[in-house]
């Protein structure tokens, strides 16, 4: 049986829903940057965004008064480099944006990179290098080249077997099976 790779990439950092103060715009973009202050052996960390419309830089709150020793000496000189990893970590992290009361735009910040299975079917392995919130039928949409009906007859019809509801919103690593024959590309449609 054919096994291939699905992988959804990051093709640059999603945005930030969250409204501006000076501006009727409700979307921030990423800078790129930390700022940091030291105070006594205390510190702060913010990630600096900046309104997608005026331009008005905000601040996320990353660290809040921490301790130095418990940031530890290579953590600080990542944000003092604004090491590209930790920015998207921090962007990404979950506790992060709740605390800051902002969610992630992934519109147009990914894509799916599809290895085609063969006619005679197989196993596909998805994987998300980043945590996109999607639908899998989506995914199963867009690499298998069917309609969304398609896609749930398939799987009614157990031609593609899931693991999980194709309709709940996931961003972890997931496997499923397809028969002989069931995908568009492959049928020419
Ligand atoms: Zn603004």
């Amino acid at each position: 049986m054919d096994f291939v790779e699905w992988m959804i990439r990051g093709t640059r950092l999603p945005e930030l829903m969250k409204p501006c103060v000076d501006c009727s715009s409700k979307l921030h973009r990423p800078s790129g940057k930390f700022r940091m202050n030291a105070n006594g052996k205390l510190l702060d960390v913010w990630l600096l965004v900046f309104c997608a419309k005026c331009g008005r830089t905000s601040k996320v709150a990353i660290h809040e008064r921490v301790p130095v020793a418990v940031l530890g000496n290579e953590r600080i000189r990542r944000y003092e480099s604004n090491d590209s990893a930790s920015v998207a970590a921090a962007l990404m992290d979950r506790n992060i944006a709740r605390r800051n009361n902002y969610r992630l735009d992934w519109e147009g910040a990914w894509h799916l990179e599809v290895q085609p299975l063969a006619p005679c079917g197989g196993r596909v392995l998805v994987r998300f290098e980043v945590p996109v919130p999607i639908r899998p039928v989506k995914i199963l949409m867009r690499g298998l080249a069917l309609s969304r009906g398609k896609v749930v007859e398939a799987i009614d019809a157990g031609r593609i077997t899931m693991p999980i509801d194709v309709n709940a919103k996931a961003s972890r690593d997931f496997e499923f099976c397809v028969a002989p024959g069931t995908g568009g590309r492959d049928a020419g449609a």
